[in-house]
């Protein structure tokens, strides 16, 4: 007897991200193979931990100042008991998904403290947590983290199927939610390959005298004998290797309103979002960059909209077409198309509202009057058996956007012949920075970070310094330092000739590049730096004196994944080897920096 691996999702939601995430898990689990159990970490009586034996999926989300959430508290307080020994958890192997927001302090720290505090107690990962940022998007993360997990819940099953647990109990789970030895040797003996869930609908469909159930009151064992029907077969079919999955409650609610809306695609601006035209669009890079920049400037003159340098927008973005089209076409509303619908999800379901995407000022309202300035790469997904290649749905909807005023870097602006009203339209709301500002004192020293459209916002910032020099020529200023990094000088060098003027006037004190791709010259140098860490490394005198001596401040903006991190490293790396410290004492000296917001950090991904 094989029954279908089963394993337990528990949830700690706030305003219900969490919770449809879980449940999203919940329902893909079927069309895995798997079958999943479901519980808010608040119905502590519908689990237990302290005695799970069924790999444990945790999706947990964040509040108020890195706090877990409200439906978390009991939990956390629980396992936070000092009175539980160093192994209590040594049973169970668990994956965790943290949500957060790095807008705010304390970055998936609900998560995080029901993680660390596991692994105190002896649990162990079957696969990495996920630390999913609502501040850029929860699906960059989400997506790809709910994608893995099927696999790593295979590989977890199957070592644990060759321990001494076998896969009864598996699927049995918890004395808690079923009387499994019973119901299991029932089954075991008749020789059937059947999914437990799938029983457990047929028994309570045909109203037969026995049920189970995922409660524990009213569970019984099973013992009815099985009879063919639409929903339970029979040998032979039973003994092949099937696996049915249920099908999935109804979850989507679809009312037409008499309306016509034709025409009407126009956002409520009650979130604060201001239809802005589109007057200039630049392509930065060439066409044989390996990828596409796009700087757009948006005319923001006629709306109050204030921004300084550090500050980011949100853009809204539509849906794509074809997958409009496709689920009218799904849901038989082709003819209704201009009629408004409301389409509701049932209480507790997966689709997620599509997020504004945050983008970098790239650009000074000292410099651009009335004008914000933002930068970013046409996102491309190459093509894989599920779908063709396609574009990132908030990049490659501004490329098709922008198309007809695009224009290469260095050519005359078409653009601005033509008038506002044939000037392609966007919905944007300012997204304000708390701390990535320029040091309110100019005298401060600065070390920039920023490869790719990791400069933006530095571009604005140099924009800015430039004019208060201009304006203050009397006035002290610190030393500015910029380490940029691109695949090709020739191809990807953003911004590259503002950035040498700035150099050239003094606006930037040391402009420092690197070129990942490019072969090195005749007299290059064996170990050429392809890294702004690389970078990094070799100023590691004056980096380590501006923040060490000078009361600098390091501003890094870029990739959270990768880059950033390596940066950090490197950061330890330069602080250790100039205190002569070990790895330990630095990381506390850097979190010294970030406490004092000396170390501050723009990083997606
Ligand atoms: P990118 O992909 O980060 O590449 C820029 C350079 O960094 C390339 O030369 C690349 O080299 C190099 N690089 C790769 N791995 C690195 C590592 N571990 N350490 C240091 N450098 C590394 O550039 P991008 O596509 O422009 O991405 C920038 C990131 O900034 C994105 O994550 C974006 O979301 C984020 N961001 C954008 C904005 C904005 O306003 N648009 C604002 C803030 C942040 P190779 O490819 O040759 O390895």
């Amino acid at each position: 007897m094989r029954f279908a691996a089963r394993f337990l999702i528990l949830y700690g939601s706030q305003r219900g991200q969490a919770q449809s995430i879980a449940e999203e898990i919940c329902q893909q689990a079927a069309e895995h193979g798997f079958t999943a159990d479901i519980s808010c970490l608040s119905n502590q009586h519908k689990y237990n931990v302290d005695r799970e034996i069924r790999p444990v999926v945790f999706v947990v989300s964040t509040t108020g100042d890195g706090d877990p959430p409200d439906t978390a508290h009991k939990f956390v307080r629980k396992i936070k008991n000092k009175s539980l020994v160093h192994d209590h958890f040594s049973h169970l192997r668990y994956a965790l998904l943290a949500l957060g927001d790095t807008n705010y302090a304390n970055f998936c720290n609900g998560g995080k403290t029901i993680d660390s505090r596991l692994q105190q107690l002896g649990a162990k990962h079957f696969y990495a947590t996920g630390h999913a940022d609502d501040g850029t998007g929860l699906e960059v993360v989400v997506d790809p983290w709910i994608e893995g997990l099927w696999d790593a819940l295979k590989k977890i099953f199957s070592s644990m199927s060759t321990s001494n647990q076998q896969s009864a109990d598996l699927s049995d789970c918890t004395q808690d939610n079923y009387h499994k030895n019973a119901s299991g040797q029932e089954k075991n003996k008749s020789g059937l390959e059947v999914d437990l869930q799938l029983l457990k609908l047929s028994e309570v469909d045909s109203q037969k005298e026995k049920t189970i159930t995922s409660d524990s009151s009213d569970v019984e064992t099973l013992s009815t004998a099985l009879v063919a029907s639409l929903k339970q077969s029979v040998p032979p079919l039973s003994e092949s290797v099937l696996n049915v999955p249920a099908l999935p409650a109804s979850y989507l609610e679809v009312c037409l309103e008499q309306v016509s809306t034709e025409g009407e695609t126009v956002p409520s601006d009650k979130d604060g979002y201001r239809e802005v035209s589109i007057s200039k669009a630049v392509q930065l890079t060439q066409d044989d960059a390996v990828k596409n920049a796009i700087l757009l400037e948006l005319d923001i003159s006629e709306q109050s909209i204030a921004y300084q340098p550090g500050d980011a927008f949100d853009i809204l973005c539509p849906n794509r077409a074809s997958e409009v089209e496709e689920l009218l076409l799904r849901l038989d509303l082709q003819t209704r198309k201009n009629c408004a619908v409301q389409v509701n999800l049932l209480k507790n379901k997966h689709l997620p509202k599509l997020q504004p995407r945050a983008y970098s000022a790239a650009s000074s309202s000292l410099q651009h009057p009335g004008k914000v300035h933002f930068v970013f790469n046409v996102v491309e997904f190459p093509a894989c058996p599920e779908h063709p290649a396609r574009t990132g749905l908030c990049t490659g909807w501004l490329a098709d956007h922008v198309s007809s005023i695009l224009r290469p870097l260095g050519t005359v602006p078409a653009s601005e012949h033509l008038g506002t009203s044939s000037q392609p339209k966007v919905h944007v709301r300012p997204r304000p920075s708390s701390t990535f500002h320029l040091p309110a004192d100019p005298s401060i020293p600065v070390v920039m970070v920023g490869p790719g459209t990791g400069v933006a916002p530095f571009i604005g910032f140099l924009q800015q310094r430039e004019k208060e020099r201009e304006a203050n020529q009397e006035a002290t200023f610190g030393e500015t330092w910029l380490f940029f990094g691109c695949r090709h000088k020739d191809k990807d060098f953003l911004f590259r000739y503002e950035l040498e003027r700035f150099a050239l006037n003094g606006t930037l004190s040391h402009l420092i590049v690197c070129f990942s791709r490019d072969e090195p010259d005749a007299a290059g140098t064996v170990n050429r730096p392809t890294y702004v860490q690389h970078n990094l490394r070799l100023h590691a005198k004056n980096v380590a004196s501006i923040l060490l001596k000078n009361k600098g401040c390091l501003y890094v903006c870029g990739d959270a994944k990768n880059m950033a991190k390596d940066v950090n490293d490197t950061l330890l790396e330069i602080i250790g080897n100039e205190l002569q410290i070990d790895k330990l004492d630095a990381m506390k000296i850097v979190a010294g920096l970030r406490e004092e917001k000396r170390y501050l950090q723009d990083i997606w991904s």
